[in-house]
Formats: structure tokens, sequence, C-alpha cells
């Protein structure tokens, strides 16, 4: 019988990817998928390391495993990927002697299906940690979970040392990917029905092709665009300091370019941005909102942000939450400062915002948010949009959702038949995180609920 995995993953988009691109290795080494730990010979845990919140999640599903063995004397060989097995490496050997077999950092999962064979036949702790420079991958290995959506990598790694980021130090240095790799893997993604595909890298804007000189971000972007069935291209993220005029005109003239941009600001106070190495200023990143209105009106704005950054007074708060109120972001992600092993906040800053004044400050932030995303939100009722569907509600197969271009989630009913395409609907009433509407073709072809 074939051995089976299960793959749980915690944090971004990028650790998602490398999910799917495990879950290809194993099966082409002969194992199939598993539905819970309960059932699975392996079990890898990828895991996320931004935050420490993140992170505690790891040592919280190793002691499930531990339970799930006491209890049921199901005994998976465990392995830890990702961030958090970049960074700790050994360690995770000690604090969860009894659970973990296996610690592969970011740059070593591609020998997964080796290492598992190593821990089952020596029985023994197995850690790799080798950085792995080629950023390749092979064609055709990544299962892709998503039926309408393809990740594809377009840089591993950054320089950029931020100096509340962790990325750097458990990603390693940044290297670009073949154009020619990378436009392979998109017509292959697009002939297998990939409707979107998403770019990722964690400066997409930085790209320069190492086999095309010539061929910066603006350029892949254009070849991506040729690609024939690619239907919506999205990236994340860009750097706001690499963000050009020239770069938005180009978002403007393609037209299967969403319309959104995750632009991350993490703090609305100058004095904090620099003090988080951002080199950007709050005036300099309100200029590039106002070109970007300029230049591409309709694009919708999202951001992260961070509260109780060392030394964040209450004025400089004051300053996030204005700053939010004046781009008005679509969505955004916010999270309350911890500090990240290694890096120069940790090294050479006092976390001096108390936890309850984080709490505080993040809840006021969050309140801000939701009233300007309700407020966005519901100026679309009563307007036509276009939605490619992604997902049916797990209870309900005719509750569908999708996507517009501006990345609103819109949620319809409609036939399974129609995740992949791209419809048009009204929408019919808003809530912060999404809208509900009635698909015109719905009207058109009598299609009903209990069809
Ligand atoms: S740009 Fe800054 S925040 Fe983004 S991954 Fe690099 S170091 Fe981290």
């Amino acid at each position: 019988m074939a051995r089976r995995y299960l793959i749980e993953t915690f944090g971004c988009q990028m650790n998602v990817h490398d999910s799917e691109r495990m879950a290809g290795l194993l099966e082409q080494a002969g194992f199939e998928a598993a539905e819970s730990a309960a059932d699975a010979d392996v079990v890898v845990i990828n895991t996320c390391s931004v935050r420490e919140h993140a992170e505690d999640k790891l040592y919280t599903r190793l002691g499930e495993l531990r339970q799930l063995a006491a209890e049921q004397g199901h005994n998976p060989i465990v392995a830890v990927a990702g961030c958090v097995a970049q960074q700790e490496g050994q360690s995770i050997f000690r604090r969860a002697p009894d659970v973990a077999d296996i610690v592969v950092g970011t740059q070593a999962i591609r020998r997964l299906p080796m290492l598992i064979d190593e821990a089952a036949e020596t029985r023994s702790a197995v850690l790799d940690l080798n950085p792995y420079d080629d950023v390749t991958f092979p064609l055709g290995v990544t299962r892709r979970g998503d039926p309408v959506r393809a990740y594809v990598t377009i840089i591993e790694g950054c320089n950029e040392f931020c100096s509340f980021c962790v990325v750097p130090y458990t990603r390693g240095h940044e290297r670009m990917r073949p154009k020619a790799d990378i436009l392979a893997e998109v017509r292959d993604a697009a002939s297998h029905g990939r409707r979107e595909i998403q770019l990722l890298g964690q400066i997409v804007n930085h790209y320069t092709a190492p086999d095309d000189l010539s061929c910066n971000f603006i350029g892949l972007l254009e070849a991506v665009h040729d690609v024939e069935g690619v239907e919506r291209i999205r990236f994340a993220s860009p750097h706001p300091r690499h963000v050009t005029p020239t770069f938005l005109k180009a978002m403007a003239r393609l037209p299967k370019l969403c319309r959104h941009l995750h632009l991350p600001v993490q703090s609305g106070s100058t004095r904090v941005l620099e003090a988080m190495r951002r080199r950007y200023t709050r005036e300099s990143y309100l200029d590039l909102v106002a070109q970007i209105r300029e230049t591409l009106p309709e694009v919708a704005l999202s951001t992260d942000m961070i509260v109780g950054f060392p030394g964040e007074t209450e004025a400089d708060f004051a300053e996030s939450l204005s700053l939010t109120a004046t781009v008005g972001y679509q969505s955004m992600f916010s999270f309350k400062y911890s500090p990240r092993p290694n890096t120069l906040a940790a090294k050479r800053m006092a976390d001096d915002v108390d936890e309850g004044e984080k709490t505080r400050r993040i809840v006021a932030l969050q309140a801000l948010q939701r009233e300007i995303q309700t407020s966005l939100n519901a100026r679309l009722v009563g307007q036509d949009v276009e939605v490619l569907v992604d997902a049916a509600s797990r209870r309900h197969q005719t509750e569908l959702s999708g996507r517009t271009s501006t990345n609103v989630v819109v949620n319809l009913p409609g036939p399974l038949a129609w995740i992949g395409c791209t419809v048009t609907v009204c929408v019919e009433r808003a809530g912060p995180h999404s809208v509900w509407g009635q698909a015109r073709s719905e009207r058109e072809t009598g299609w009903r609920y209990a069809d």
C-alpha cells in the first residue's frame, strides 16, 4: 500500500506554494495524500516565523501529535519545514524530542523524500538546513491545490534587512529565477486551466532576469501577459521604494494585471519607518499613493501594518491611524510587533511598548480598517462586478465565491461548473470582509439554487 502524507501549512502564500511543491515531490516518490494526521505515515508541518504567535503554533501542533501517539498509538514520521525549521534547526529536536523526526530548511525541501527515507530507516533525527542556491524547480512536479490560481515563484529570499523582519535570515539572500523557467511554469499552469497567475517574491518589483539582463519586472509582466490562457495576473509583494512611474504606466496598459496593489507600509510615522529601515518616509509613501491614484484610479490598495514597534509613541501610532484613513486601504494585515531572532530590532532595540498597549493599538487600528472596508464595499452595492469564481462553500456546494480584479471577495449562488469562469455579478449587500450578489448569467439562464 502507498505511504500517505499530510502537509499542514502556516503563513504566507510563499509557504502555501512550498507546500504544493513538497506535495508534488512526495507524490512523485509514490506517496498519496491523507485526510488527517491519524491516517498519515508522514506529517509535514510547514511553519512560519514572521511573528512569535505564528511560531508558537508549531509547538502547539507538535503537542497535539504527541497526544495522538499517546492516545491512539499512531506515530507518523513528523517533518518540520519552513521558516521556523530554518531558524531553530537542531533546537526543535531538543524542544520536541519524541515528536519531530526531520527538520528541513527552506532551501532544502527538494530533498524531503530522501530525508523521509533516511528517518524511516535510521529512526533517528534528520536535519538538513543546507542552503541550495539553485532556484529552478522541476517543471510539472508542483501539485497545485487551487483549481483556478497558480502561484509562481520569481524571486527567493531578500537582501533588504528591514530591522523587524526575519525573512532574510530564514529564506536567505535574494535569488532571481530565470525568466525561461518562470514562463515555462506559467504556460504549464495555464494549459492546466489556471486562469490566474500569482507571481511571488519578497520584493517582486526588484526582479531582473538572470538569463536576460534586459528583462526587469515590467518585461516579465509583459511576457506573462502574452501567455495564452492567462486571464488575470497578480503579484505579491512589491516594495514601495521600487514602484516607479514607468511601472505604474505598464500596469495601466496591461489589462490582465489585476487592479490591486499590495503596498506594505508598516507604519505611518517617518521616525518609526527610519528605525524599521524601510527607506521611504510617510511623505514619500503618500506621494506614491497620489501618483497611483492619478495613473490607476480604479486600483485598490492593501497593506501590512505593525503596531508597537520599539519606541513607537502615541503620536507615532496616531500617524499610522491617520495614514490608514488617508489612503483608505481595501484590506490590511496588521500585527503587534514581536522581536524576531537575529533581527536588528531584536538585537539593538528594547521591546518597550507594553503588551496591553500593543493590544489597545491593534484593536483601534483594526476597528478603523473595518470601518473603511465596510464603507468601500458598500459602494459596490447595486454595481455589476466581474468575478473569477474560485471556490465553493464546503457545507453548501451551491454557494460559490470568487474575487474581483480589485481583490474583493464576492459570494454568490451558482453551480460548481462556474468555478474557473468569470461571471458578472450584481452586488446586493456588503459586509466588511466580502460582498454578496447574484450572477447576471443566473438571471439570464434561469439557473436557481434548487437546480
Ligand atoms: S523587504 Fe523587508 S519586510 Fe519584506 S521580506 Fe525583505 S526584509 Fe522582510
